[in-house]
C-alpha cells in the first residue's frame, strides 16, 4: 500500500484555507528572540501574540500556516511520552487557520467539518467533537453555540462537554482567552469499536482515540483581577497536529507508520542492520518487554528527536549549556544514548541522518536544506563528545546498581550529580535509565549538590558562568526542566497494554 505523501496532505490543508481568502505565510523560527516568556515555540499561536493581545495591528484578517512546534520544556512538555506512546512528538507541525477580529464560531466550524470530511474524506461516524460545559467559578455559560452549531453536521451522540482543562483556553494568568471545540477521532477496528463505543475513550489517552485539532474562540480578556470582560474583537485561533492528521487520513495506527516518518525510521534501520517491527508499543510500566520493543522505541525516539534537533539547530538554537541550548544537548543526548544503548551505535550516528530529513521537508522547510552540512557537523561534534563518556557513565550506573537497590532502590542525590558533572548525563537521561531499571532518582538530592557546586564555585569568585546552569521552565525561574511526569507516564501507558 503506498501511503499518503506528507507534502500532498500538508498543501490540501493550506490550499482548502487560501480557497476561503487566508493569506498563507511560512513558520516562525522555533525561538522567538523578541519573547523571552518561550523557551521555544510550543502552540501556532505563539508568533501570532501580539496581534490577540492588541500590540500590534495584523497585517491580514485571515491567515494560514503550518508552524514548527517543540513540546519539551514548561508548560507543554511531552518528551517523556515521545518513542513509548505513538502520537506525542518533541517536534511537530501544527497546522492552523486564523481569524484576527474576522470570522467566528460559525465559518470555523463549517470549514473543519468540511475539510475533514469532503476534502480528506475522513468517516463521519470515527469523529467526535467537544465543545466547553461551563463553569460556575468563573460563571461561564456553557457555550451552547458551539454545541448548536456541531448539530448541523453531526449527531447527538458526537456532541460532547468538555470542561475547563480541555475546553477552555487561556493564553496566561491574564490576556485573551475563551472556549474552544476540539475534534476527535477514532482509529481502532470495527471489532474494538462495537465493543466500547468511542465516545466513551475521548480524552483518555487512547492510543487510538486521539484529538487531532483544537479550534479556540477569543472572546474573553481575563483582568488582573481574575475577572473576565468581553473583548472588544473576536478571534479565532486554530491547531491541527500535522502528524496525527497524517495517521487518520492513512489509515495507521501510529504517527510513526506515516510518510512523515517512514523515510526516517527506514533509513536508521538499514543504517543499524535492524528492522522496525511497527505500530503501537506494548510496553508494560515504561519496561520493553522484548527487544523487538527495545528496538522500535529506540528509533522512534530517533526519528522523533532529529527532528527537534536538527530544526532547532538550523533556526539558529545550537546546543549548550544555558537554557534553550541545554534543552537541545538534552534531546541529543537522549538520542545518543538509545542509539548506543538498544541499536548498538558506538560511533556518531545521528548526524547521518540530517540529509534524509533535509531532503523530504526541503519543500516546506527549505531552512535546514540550506544549512545541511553545517547542521550535520553540528550534531556530530556533539555526538563525538558525549560519546567519549557515556560509556563509562552506562559502566558506572550498572556498578553500583546493587547499591541503589539496597538504599530504596533510588540513585542518590550524589551519584547523579557526578554522572552530570563527570559524564555529561543529564538529569533527564539518569532518570530514564533509572526509569528502565526500576530505579528512581532523588532529584532533590541532585539540587543539592548543585546548589553547593555553585556557592563553592561563587566563593571561589568565578566570574564565568558555570558548567551548571539550571534550565528553565517557560517563566525563566527554577527548577530543572526535569520536573516532568514520570510518575504520570507509566500508568498512562499501562492502561491499554
Ligand atoms: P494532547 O491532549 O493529545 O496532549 P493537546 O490538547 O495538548 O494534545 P493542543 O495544545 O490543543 O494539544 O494542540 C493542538 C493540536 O496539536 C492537538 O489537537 C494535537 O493534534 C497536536 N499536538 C499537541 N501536542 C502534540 C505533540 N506533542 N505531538 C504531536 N502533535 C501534538
Ligand atoms: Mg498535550
Ligand atoms: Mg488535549
Ligand atoms: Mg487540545
Amino acid at each position: 500500500m503506498s501511503l499518503p505523501k506528507a507534502s500532498h496532505v500538508r498543501q490540501q490543508f493550506l490550499d482548502f484555507f487560501a480557497s476561503k481568502g487566508h493569506h498563507i505565510v511560512p513558520s516562525a523560527p522555533l525561538v522567538l528572540k523578541d519573547d523571552p516568556t518561550l523557551l521555544f515555540v510550543n502552540s501556532g499561536m505563539a508568533p501570532f501574540k501580539d496581534y490577540f493581545l492588541g500590540n500590534k495591528p495584523a497585517p491580514y484578517k485571515r491567515v494560514a500556516d503550518t508552524q514548527k512546534c517543540l513540546r519539551v520544556s514548561g508548560k507543554h512538555n511531552d518528551l517523556e511520552e515521545v518513542g513509548y506512546d505513538t502520537y506525542h512528538h518533541t517536534l511537530f507541525e501544527m497546522l492552523g487557520n486564523w481569524s484576527f477580529g474576522d470570522y467566528f464560531k460559525t465559518e470555523a466550524i463549517a470549514w473543519a467539518w468540511e475539510l475533514l470530511t469532503d476534502v480528506y474524506k475522513l468517516p463521519k461516524d470515527r469523529l467526535y467533537v467537544t465543545y466547553f460545559q461551563g463553569d460556575e467559578g468563573d460563571k461561564l455559560a456553557a457555550d451552547t453555540e458551539t454545541q448548536n452549531l456541531w448539530r448541523q453536521y453531526t449527531t447527538e451522540d458526537r456532541i460532547l462537554p468538555g470542561n475547563k482543562k480541555d475546553n477552555f483556553w487561556e493564553m496566561g494568568d491574564t490576556g485573551p482567552c475563551g472556549p474552544c471545540t476540539e475534534i476527535h477521532i477514532d482509529l481502532r477496528s470495527d471489532e474494538e469499536v462495537a465493543q466500547k463505543p468511542g465516545r466513551e475513550l475521548v480524552n483518555a489517552d487512547h492510543p487510538q482515540v486521539v484529538e487531532i485539532w483544537n479550534n479556540v474562540f477569543m472572546e474573553f480578556q481575563r483582568l488582573a483581577d481574575k475577572s473576565l470582560v468581553k473583548l472588544p474583537a473576536q478571534h479565532v485561533d486554530t491547531g491541527m497536529g500535522f502528524e496525527r492528521l497524517m495517521m487518520a487520513v492513512s489509515g495507521v495506527k501510529s504517527n510513526y507508520d506515516t510518510d512523515v516518518f517512514q523515510p526516517l525510521i527506514q533509513f536508521i534501520a538499514k543504517e543499524a542492520g535492524v528492522e522496525y517491527h511497527g505500530t503501537a508499543p506494548a510496553t508494560v510500566n515504561d519496561q520493553p518487554a522484548t527487544e523487538n520493543e527495545k528496538t522500535d522505541i529506540a528509533i522512534r525516539v530517533i526519528a522523533d528527536h532529529i527532528r527537534a534537533i536538527s530544526f532547532t539547530i538550523a533556526d539558529g538554537q545550537l546546543p549548550s549549556n544555558v537554557k534553550a541550548g541545554y534543552v537541545i544537548r538534552r534531546i541529543l543526548r537522549r538520542a545518543v544514548r538509545y542509539a548506543f544503548s538498544s541499536l548498538n551505535q558506538k560511533q556518531p550516528f545521528l548526524y547521518k541522518l540530517v540529509p534524509v530529513l533535509a531532503d523530504q521537508m526541503a519543500g516546506i522547510f527549505p531552512e535546514l536544506k540550506a544549512q545541511q552540512q553545517f547542521v550535520q557537523r553540528v550534531i556530530e561534534e556533539e555526538e563525538i563528545s558525549f560519546l567519549k563518556t557515556l560509556e563509562n557513565g552506562l559502566r558506572r550506573i550498572d556498578a553500583l546498581e546493587e547499591g541503589f537497590k539496597s538504599q530504596g532502590n533510588t540513585i542518590d542525590g550524589k551519584t547523579a550529580f557526578e554522572l552530570s558533572d563527570t559524564f555529561g548525563f543529564p538529569l533527564d537521561l539518569t532518570a530514564l535509565i533509572a526509569r528502565e531499571k526500576g530505579l528512581t532518582v532523588d532529584e532533590a538530592g541532585f539540587q543539592k549538590e548543585l546548589e553547593a557546586q555553585k556557592n563553592r564555585s561563587r566563593n571561589a569568585q568565578e566570574t564565568e558562568q558555570s558548567d551548571w546552569v539550571v534550565v528553565n521552565s517557560d517563566n525563566g525561574e527554577l527548577p530543572l526542566f526535569v520536573g516532568y511526569d514520570v510518575e504520570e507516564a507509566p500508568a498512562r501507558l499501562l492502561r491499554y497494554r
